[in-house]
């Protein structure tokens, strides 16, 4: 009797501990901004940025693939359309895509960076509501592959350096602006970059590239919109699942096919989600924004350690965004075997794009798909 007693008493301490949390779990204070304007040539904006959209910029592995024209094109437009900026800032091509501008600032100490890219990945045209390299405008929104990813920061970067230097306009401090043309790709050329800032003694102070944008409903039961500041980056590797076999003819398969043994080591890594894990970004994300969630999932995310499994168990669930803040990813994306039906293979493979969290590692990794 005493001992359910004890274990009643515990129960209920226990709801008032994660109740009082929830209750206490208010929005940070937010300082108020006075709305500003900002001081823009609009129109010119939207028709340079609709230039950039309509160069066919697509980057490939197999870069013969390129259009490389429409990269120089892409270039060419810079010139004509930012004069001061390449009247002002030295410029310089490195490596196969790079272009970087050094505006000289009233000291060398403490550079800013500001990062983009002008390569996108492909488009299935079909699935477009709108042509994607048109630039059409419809209903307020400019349509097109790269608006977002990112040729709408690198025409946001120029037209406010091109607006501050016709102004006259000095920065304290030196900015260099570092575009590149094969980021879809994990092309050389951002770190041909990085190398050639490394050998002219040049160290950043700040870098700022793309990540994160104005979302609604990443974080579950957040209605508001969020200004997402990306701090961090998961990492990144492609993995190769490949079955060899005698090859032969279909007529007298084996009992088991090499996609046949594929597939089932496909569903046995997606049967079995990497740990949970809640990195410091995310889970500073989560303390900010959970604080505005309605009282339910306040009280889930007020209580983040104590609701860990739960949370495990949903994510798994769900997939998506959610899921991959909270451990390392497994994508499958490419699939490659015969190419005639009444042949088998030689060898059948399937491609993954991996995104790891902080703390795991390629080897990490690799040892625990081969389990
Ligand atoms: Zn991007």
């Amino acid at each position: 009797m005493e001992i359910l007693i004890f274990i009643g008493a515990a129960l209920v301490l226990l709801l008032a501990f994660i109740l009082i949390r929830a209750l206490f779990f208010r929005p940070y204070p937010m300082k108020e901004i006075p709305p500003f304007a900002v001081e823009v040539d609009r129109d010119r904006a939207v028709q340079n940025l609709t230039r950039m959209i309509r160069c066919k910029t697509v980057s490939y592995l197999d870069t013969s693939l390129e259009a490389e024209g429409e990269f120089e094109k892409f270039r060419a437009l810079l010139r004509e359309c930012y004069p001061l900026v390449h009247q002002y800032c030295q410029f310089q091509r490195i490596g196969r895509t790079g272009l970087l501008y050094h505006w000289p600032g009233k000291s060398s100490e403490k550079p800013t960076v500001y990062m983009a890219h002008y390569d996108v990945v492909p488009a299935e045209e079909e699935a477009w509501e709108q042509p994607p390299f048109a630039g059409i405008i419809k209903d307020g929104f400019l349509w097109g592959r790269g608006t977002l990813d990112t040729k709408g920061t690198l025409c946001a970067i120029l037209e406010g350096a091109e607006y501050l230097l016709a102004q006259g306009f000095v920065p304290a401090n030196d900015i260099y602006l570092s575009f590149s043309g094969d980021e879809e790709t994990n092309g050389a050329s951002a770190s041909d970059i990085v190398d050639y800032l490394a050998a002219n003694g040049i160290t950043p102070h700040m870098v700022l590239d793309e990540g994160g944008a104005i979302v609604q409903g990443a974080v579950p039961g957040v209605q508001e919109k969020c200004a997402l500041v990306g701090t961090g980056e998961k990492g990144k590797l492609h993995l190769r699942f490949t079955v060899k076999s005698k090859g032969g003819h279909a007529s007298s398969p084996p009992p088991r096919t090499p996609i046949g043994i594929l597939a089932r080591a496909v569903c046995a890594v997606e049967n079995k989600p990497f740990r949970f894990h809640m990195a410091g970004p995310a889970r500073e994300m989560f303390d900010i924004l959970g604080r505005h969630a309605g009282f339910g999932l306040k009280l889930v995310f007020a209580n983040l350690k104590l609701f860990g499994s739960l949370l495990n168990l949903a994510t798994k669930k769900m997939g998506g965004e959610f899921n991959a803040l909270v451990r390392t990813t497994v994508a499958f994306t490419k699939m490659k075997a015969s190419d005639t039906v009444n042949v088998f293979p030689a060898a059948a493979s399937v491609e993954a794009d991996v995104r790891m969290m902080e703390g795991d590692t390629k080897d990490s990794v690799i040892a625990a798909l081969k389990q």
